[in-house]
């Protein structure tokens, strides 16, 4: 079978199971679960996929919620989907992670039904604990994705675009240690660790008009005294530090460090520093799989919103997993401009009819994607080369 008589049977495929897609959406988005706790989740993929002929297994080590599913005589190449499905604390599935799990289903369920002998390996990976707990870093490290040419995934969003990238980020911890006192009869014999903390603050605040344009440093307190009649001896303060540029990533990091200890000294405080191990990684993305996804979008008549790779991005561990291997996260509108992730009408969008016609469009290209990335040798080829050739770019982890 030539590849674009390949290419129709894949897409009427996908429509054939776009009602088992819904249900999974719907059954994931019901009930919410968080990072590493995914067990229904986890369950229910693993059902579904067993049921189409993949072998699925979670190999020694790995989280408990983390799967792979595995179709295909040869080995190699080997093109993964990955799927994501934790929900936030509270507002559950706001950043609509059912639909990345439904898309997983429905794209791999439409290369099988339509090519049941299609060349190589084609897998889902499950990835739980996106949301913070760095699932993909966690499966990185226990060499999940050994063996993997690429991987792709789709992610809902409030714009349609087949190309981003993501910053990277550290997650520090500031503690200020002074001393207590009384604050009316005793005030000369504390050491206030609030005045470190708040000095901190603005010092962040000043350093953030010099910041080159791809970067952010937000934070908060979340421990900033006892009562208002104690000198404050401890005080803590939680901040995000992100950039595109790994380079600089490192060296605004030093700078947010350096403002810490400025203001500890200047209050006469201790400081301690504490590192949230797992570190999202820049995502960098695999520019051949993006032409080639663009151009499947582009054929299925999905429009991509008019936005740059860097407006309007965030993190996540699949930053990681692109160091390590050619990957795309396109992203796909689920509701209006207005609806945007982790929020309540962002809620709403993932279950909607707008929505899920966009996951539904949006598998369409990824399965086409990832079937030409099986059947498609120099495609392959191209996609190594240019993942190799991006390794010296600025925007990698050395
Ligand atoms: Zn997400
Ligand atoms: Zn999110």
């Amino acid at each position: 079978m030539s590849i674009d008589g390949a290419r129709k049977k894949i897409t009427q495929a996908v429509d054939g199971f776009a009602e088992e897609m819904l249900d999974i959406n719907r059954r994931i988005f019901e009930r919410p679960e968080l990072c590493y706790q995914e067990k229904f989740a986890k369950q229910t993929l693993a059902d579904y996929l067993s049921e189409r002929g993949f072998a699925v297994t979670t190999p020694k080590g790995w989280p408990p919620t983390s799967f792979i599913a595995r179709h295909g005589k040869a080995k190699t190449p080997a093109v993964a989907i990955l799927a994501e499905y934790d929900a936030l604390p509270e507002i559950g599935h706001a950043c609509g992670h059912s639909m990345i799990a439904a898309a997983a289903c429905g794209a791999t369920s439409a290369i099988v039904k339509a090519e049941p002998d299609h060349p190589g390996s084609l897998l889902v990976i499950g990835t739980p604990a996106e949301e913070g707990g760095g699932g993909k870093i966690q499966m990185l490290a226990k060499g999940a994705f050994k063996g993997v040419d690429a991987a792709i995934m789709i992610h809902p969003s409030n714009k349609t675009r087949a190309v981003a990238r993501m910053y990277a980020i550290a997650e520090l911890t500031f503690e200020f240690r002074g001393k207590a006192a009384h604050a009316a009869a005793f005030p000369d014999q504390g050491i206030n660790a609030l005045d470190a903390g708040v000095l901190f603050y603005n010092a962040v605040s000043a350093l953030r008009q010099q910041l080159k344009g791809e970067a952010r440093v937000h934070g908060i307190f979340t421990h900033g005294g006892d009562a208002p009649n104690i000198i404050p001896e401890r005080v803590e303060m939680k901040f995000y530090v992100r950039a595109l540029d790994y380079g600089y990533f490192r060296e605004l990091e030093r700078k947010v460090v350096e403002c810490a200890h400025g203001s500890a000294r200047a209050a006469g405080c201790k400081l301690k520093i504490k590192k949230r191990e797992a570190e999202y990684a820049p995502f960098y993305p695999n520019y051949p799989m993006g032409r080639v996804f663009r151009e499947n979008m582009k054929t299925l008549g999905i429009v991509e919103d008019s936005f740059s790779e860097t407006e309007e991005i965030g993190s996540s561990d699949i930053g990681n997993l692109s160091q390590a291997l050619p990957t795309l996260h396109p992203e796909f509108r689920v509701g209006d401009r207005g609806a945007i992730n982790h929020s309540r009408d962002f809620l709403t969008a993932v279950v909607s009819k707008f929505g899920t016609g966009a996951m539904i469009g949006m598998t369409k290209a990824m399965a086409l994607t990832v079937y030409e990335l099986l059947a498609n040798p120099s495609l392959m080829a191209e996609v190594k080369k240019e993942f190799k050739a991006a390794t010296g770019v600025g925007n990698r982890r050395k």
